[in-house]
């Protein structure tokens, strides 16, 4: 089954236009729990924890504070911002697990506003290593802090270009598929609205004609960002 099918992420009703990348600090097995960092931040005077998720080592994620409820993470930069920890603190101890998690509630948020959300290190607002992993390289950031291709499976063999059939607006099945996650969508294999929405944002990123669904143009610049990501040329 595909984990992407079943994110947990549900968007608040306030503002939110940046997330916030954290580490716990602390690479102890016995911190590893939202409920640790809760009373962390209660003795500190929070009225709640700081965090809206938290991911363990074993790559569970573990809601915090309510998404309705803005952070105490960043300080001076808290508003209109969701924050996610990861339970942490020697760069080479965080695992595939957490980034897997981690790339999904991404991805789940990234989606949820239609890809017009940016992600950053708290190092990014504050003299700090937190959160210490290259998350940059993890979520495939590029330099605005949009989500990039890590929706595309490293490896993975994509049909050529000629294999790849025309797609407009309504298309199903597998090149959908291919498409959706080229594009960093939802992958359901149907080619509707937010896929469309998706493809318009790439064509303009791209000087791509828009509006005239995927022909090879397009998968041939698609595919060749795998290619690229892949070392294949
Ligand atoms: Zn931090």
């Amino acid at each position: 089954m595909d984990i992407r099918q079943e994110r947990p992420f549900q968007k608040p009703r306030r503002t939110v236009q940046r997330v916030f990348l954290h580490c716990s600090a602390s690479d102890r097995p016995e911190d590893d729990a939202i409920e640790v960092i809760r009373r962390w931040h209660l003795e500190r005077g929070f009225s709640e924890v700081g965090y809206h998720y938290f991911i363990r080592k074993n790559g569970l994620l573990e809601p915090g504070r309510s998404l309705e409820r803005i952070p105490a993470a960043q300080k001076g930069h808290n508003r209109n911002t969701i924050a996610i920890c990861l339970h942490g603190l020697h760069k080479e101890r965080f695992t595939e697990e957490q980034f897997d998690a981690l790339r999904d509630v991404a991805l789940g948020i990234h989606d949820a506003y239609d890809g017009e959300i940016s992600f950053h290190g708290h190092c990014e607002v504050s003299p700090k290593a937190c959160p210490v992993f290259d998350y940059r390289e993890v979520l495939a950031l590029d330099r605005f802090g949009t989500l990039g291709l890590s929706g595309v499976q490293s490896g993975k063999q994509y049909p050529s270009v000629e294999e790849e059939p025309r797609l407009s607006l309504g298309s199903r099945g597998p090149a959908v598929e291919h498409l959706q996650e080229l594009l960093f969508v939802r992958v359901d294999g149907i080619y509707g609205p937010r896929t469309e929405r998706a493809l318009k944002r790439f064509c303009l990123a791209e000087g791509l004609p828009v509006g005239v669904g995927v022909e090879p143009a397009h998968w041939r610049r698609l595919l060749g960002r795998v290619a690229l990501r892949d070392g294949a040329v």
